[in-house]
């Protein structure tokens, strides 16, 4: 974790001051507009800060009158009434403080509430593009941390601006009514008071943000070294005693850095308590050299007054100073979070969109270009169709462009030019959950959610019978090993799948296509990654699957490509060569290569 802002100390850092938001009042608007639908509530907020921070002050006020008509002019029963009124008044004040951090803390629970909600809807409706370049903390930062900073802008920086005004308004009022000088002479204290106390807490938050860079190296050692396949590495390079060095020496200067943080806050304190201590006797000096030199209208309990209001006075002047860095980090906040609801949706459901009532399934290219980045261009006139219940084999050198193709099918990306087709109607004009239940997918890398197989295949399916998950599994070749696992199908697959092999999950995934029980099938065949009796075996799985199916397989074996109704070279994003393998082999060019150089290897 780095310093996030909201939750830093006082001081911007050079980070933070690099990246200020520029403040507009369309942002206030768009913050405010999150405030609108609970307006009464927080008029009730106001109220009760309002209220709260006179009632705060006015215990100190009556000290005066307890002094001078109380104990000075011995008067027991009005000693007695002023104190219960004290009493009074105090738990009057704090019991509106208590209405007002729940309705404050409500009304900032229910914002962010609000806004996690809307912000994670929004993100499932972001491209693959987006998740394949956005950087995967980020996104999550913004989930969690940015939107509790905001919480706490909404819950604590709003209400603390009002309420620290308000009771400094109020002191200076009350101050001046008792005694112009004296007010004046407190007034002329405050910077005093809070110059050095700044001066140590920047030496502190300097202290805090270079410790909270050590943590952060130290949860890379720890989430480098710690996770599964970190650790593996670790240990097939012998590196164990090195990391733990690597680690010691991080975790010594944390502690180091801690002690002196301690010890900088003790100072800190120290600094605090001294000036706040001169204050008083200041006043207590000014107003004895006033009564006594020049008989000001002045009694003993008006000089106990003003030096409780100027006790009162030292915190919300704190508090103010640092409303300024809160303020821009709070605005920070707001607008990195805009920044991702103000995201396109790039794929995006037509209004209208079609949904038809059955699916056949025929797939067609037309003439389709595409490019992740204009500067290249990754695929280049794609045009081919497969008809229903067909299959078409793509080979080609790593990098042609395979993958690419088949994510235009289900619409993870758009073609940039030409157009492709199902049932003779663009992707783009048919609903795209409609498109979406159509296509089933096996890729090299299967993902599993953390979960039993069960759950994992229930993802396809959410009411399948249990008979439909024993078929499923026993045509993915995957029935004989969950039987197998003591828990059966209720066996947990672990993080991500990695209690699986490669080839069980693919087999896994393969069942959980059957369930889905699509029209359509796209299958990225796996490289090397897989002996022979895995491959063996997931070979006879996919072939019910492929079966009155239209599929697209990016084909690495020879049983594959002779099995296809058509094969397309794919070649720098284009097709360059296309038909049955004996045809391709009569032609001897690029397809008749790669069946020489490694099709005819493996076999
Ligand atoms: P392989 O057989 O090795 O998987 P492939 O033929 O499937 O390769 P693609 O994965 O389609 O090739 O990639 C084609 C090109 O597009 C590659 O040069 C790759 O670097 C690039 N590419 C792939 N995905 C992206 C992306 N999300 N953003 C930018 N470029 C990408």
């Amino acid at each position: 974790m780095s310093v996030r802002p909201g939750h830093g100390g006082r001081f911007l850092t050079a980070e933070e001051k690099a990246n200020r938001p520029k403040i507009t009042a369309q942002l206030l608007l768009r913050v405010a507009g999150y405030l609108k639908p609970y307006w009464a509530r927080l008029l009730v907020v106001f109220l009760a800060i309002g209220l709260s921070s006179v009632l705060h002050l006015l215990p100190a006020v009556l000290t005066g009158r307890i002094i001078d008509e109380g104990l000075i002019g011995q008067d027991l029963g009005m000693l007695v009434r002023l104190l219960l009124l004290s009493l009074g008044v105090m738990l009057a004040g704090n019991l509106i403080g208590v209405l007002e951090t729940y309705l404050n803390t409500w009304i900032a629970l229910r914002i962010t509430y609000d806004m996690r909600n809307q912000l994670f809807s929004h993100l499932q409706k972001m491209s693959h593009q987006f998740f394949m370049t956005g950087k995967q903390g980020d996104i999550l930062t913004r989930m969690t941390g940015d939107i509790s900073g905001v919480q706490q802008i909404f819950s604590g920086t709003l209400a603390g601006i009002l309420s620290n005004s308000l009771t400094l308004a109020a002191a200076m009022v009350m101050m001046l009514q008792k005694n112009t000088v004296m007010a004046l002479v407190a007034i002329v204290l405050i910077p005093l008071f809070t110059l050095p106390t700044r001066r140590v807490g920047k030496t502190r938050w300097n202290l805090t943000r270079e410790a909270q860079e050590r943590q952060d190296e130290i949860n890379d050692i720890l989430g480098e070294t710690l996770s599964v396949s970190g650790q593996l590495l670790v240990k097939l390079y012998n590196k164990e005693d090195w990391e733990t060095e690597r680690y010691q020496k991080a975790n010594r200067k944390m502690t180091e850095l801690n002690l002196k943080e301690r010890m900088a806050g003790r100072w800190f304190r120290v600094a605090l308590s001294t000036f706040s201590g001169i204050g008083p006797m200041l006043i207590y000096l000014v107003g004895g050299i006033l009564m006594m030199r020049y008989n000001a209208d002045l009694t003993v309990g008006d000089i106990t007054v003003l030096v409780a209001l100027l006790g009162r006075m030292y915190m919300p002047v704190n508090a103010l100073l640092g409303i300024q860095v809160d303020w821009i980090r709070s605005m920070a906040l707001f607008t990195r979070i805009f920044e991702y609801f103000d995201l396109p949706v790039e794929i995006q459901n037509k209004q209208n969109a079609l949904v038809p009532d059955e699916a056949e399934g025929n797939i067609r290219f037309r003439r389709v270009d595409f490019h992740y980045e204009p500067v290249r261009p990754i695929l280049k006139g794609i045009d081919f169709s497969v008809p229903s219940g067909k299959s078409v084999a793509i080979v080609g050198p790593s990098g042609a462009g395979k993958s690419t193709l088949m994510n235009l099918i289900p619409r993870l990306y758009d073609p940039v030019a030409g157009a492709v087709e199902f049932d003779g109607v663009d992707l783009r004009d048919l609903d795209l959950r409609f498109l979406r239940e159509q296509i089933g997918i096996v890729t090299q890398d299967t993902y599993l959610f953390h979960g039993t197989i069960r759950e994992n295949l229930l993802y396809a399916k959410a009411d399948a019978t249990d008979e439909e998950l024993a078929d499923a599994c026993k045509k993915a070749n995957i029935y004989d090993f969950i039987q197998q696992q003591e828990k059966g199908l209720d066996t947990l697959v672990g993080n991500r799948g990695l209690k699986l092999s490669g080839g069980e999950k693919q087999r896994l995934s393969i069942a959980r296509v059957l369930l889905k029980d699509p029209a359509v099938l796209l299958f990225d065949e796996a490289t090397s990654s897989l002996d022979s009796i895995s491959e063996h075996l997931i070979q006879q799985a996919i072939e019910p699957l492929m079966q009155n199916r239209t599929s697209i397989v990016i084909a690495h074996r020879l049983s594959t490509v002779l099995n296809a109704d058509e094969i397309l070279v794919l070649n720098e994003g284009a097709i360059t060569e296309r038909g049955t393998h004996e045809e391709l082999i009569a032609k001897d060019g690029v397809y008749a290569h790669l069946y020489r150089t490694q099709f005819l290897e493996e076999q």
